[in-house]
């Protein structure tokens, strides 16, 4: 009868100790935030929001550290932090992700060429932030700044384009590639010899298909008086003779299939179209020109000097469901896509 009692009392301690238990787990869990649940304690100051957390990247792009020339000052950083700042400025973040992907890898291989090759900027200095010389670079503040309320999906998206890329570099005969990019090509792109002096195999004219009614001044007009015209032509080639008619300073355009100029006679003197492109301001070679009112319109297709990578062509494959390392075997050709240990 006893020992049945202290069962008894035993069960029943059981019991009180699991109920306590019971009530007492939901306010370990709601107790922390008792303050903010119940206001007894000093309120929150709510304008104090949690530091930015750094962007941590892939391992291989962290442990590479980069002195990057920011106006006057060098920062160093990594290379992961680094390629979010060109991403963000070199590539629309609504673009797809496979081809901010692409965009990352040709970033990280562009840095890659610079750091093997020495550079710009000497023996201090690995890169900088100026796009007219090295690749264009936004801090993440200024970014979100401009992309108002798709910041937090745009930042997500080009962090994971370099995380999910982490180290990929883009190698023709085991070393990094020169991977320029432009904006829109003509449905065409074009060797870098055609373009710039020398040719490299890697950057030879392939395919590209974007849309051009789908890309913001694909099409572009400029318009120049015949004094205009005089001037720039003149100051670009000074061999040139540009006597009389003005419809007889341009003569025999040599075009790709693409309709790009390739070659222009220049009042007697023959001329890159790209030359043309560069004096005229236009905003590609690919162009026709035709006088009117006594002034001289140039229509132009496209938007860059068309070597390497376009990223409205990679946008374009990669809504076609190519990834990136297919959008980047298509643009470079014979190179491959794996991390680089140099
Ligand atoms: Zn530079």
């Amino acid at each position: 009868m006893k020992r049945r009692r202290s069962q008894i009392n035993q069960a029943i301690a059981v019991s009180a100790v699991l109920l306590a238990a019971l009530f007492c787990l939901p306010m370990l869990v709601v107790t922390p935030f008792r303050s903010a649940l119940f206001g007894r304690e000093e309120p929150v100051d709510e304008t104090e929001t949690e530091p930015p957390v750094p962007f941590a990247g892939g391992d291989l792009d962290a442990s590479r550290i980069l002195r990057v020339l920011k106006g006057e000052t060098v920062e160093e950083m990594d290379l992961g932090t680094y390629l979010m700042g060109v991403v963000r400025a070199e590539m629309p973040a609504a673009f797809e992700p496979e081809a901010l992907k692409a965009q990352a890898v040709a970033a990280r291989t562009y840095t890659m060429y610079k750091l093997q090759t020495g550079g710009n900027h000497g023996p201090d200095i690995d890169i900088c932030t100026d796009n007219a010389c090295c690749q264009a670079y936004i801090d993440e503040e200024s970014a979100r700044a401009n992309w108002g309320e798709n910041a937090g999906a745009y930042e997500a998206k080009i962090e994971a384009a370099v995380e999910e890329t982490d180290g990929q570099t883009i190698l023709y005969g085991g070393v990094p590639i020169l991977a320029v990019f432009h904006s829109s090509s003509a449905g065409l792109t074009r060797s870098a010899g055609e373009v710039w002096v020398n040719d490299l195999p890697y950057l030879q004219a392939v395919r590209s298909p974007e849309e051009g009614e789908r890309i913001p001044n694909y099409y572009s007009r400029a318009e120049l008086t015949k004094a205009e015209l005089k001037t720039k032509l003149q100051t670009a080639f000074p061999e040139a003779n540009l006597s009389g008619d003005p419809g007889g300073w341009l003569t025999d355009a040599q075009r790709d299939p693409a309709g790009t100029v390739v070659t222009v006679t220049v009042g007697g003197v023959t001329v890159k179209g790209t030359q043309v492109r560069g004096a005229l301001g236009l905003r590609s070679a690919c162009f026709t020109w035709e006088a009117q009112d006594g002034k001289m319109i140039f229509y132009v297709t496209g938007f860059g000097h068309g070597v390497g990578l376009s990223q409205y062509g990679a946008n374009q494959l990669a809504r076609e469901g190519a990834d990136y390392r297919e959008i980047l075997t298509h643009y470079y050709t014979g190179v491959t896509v794996e991390p680089y240990q140099g």
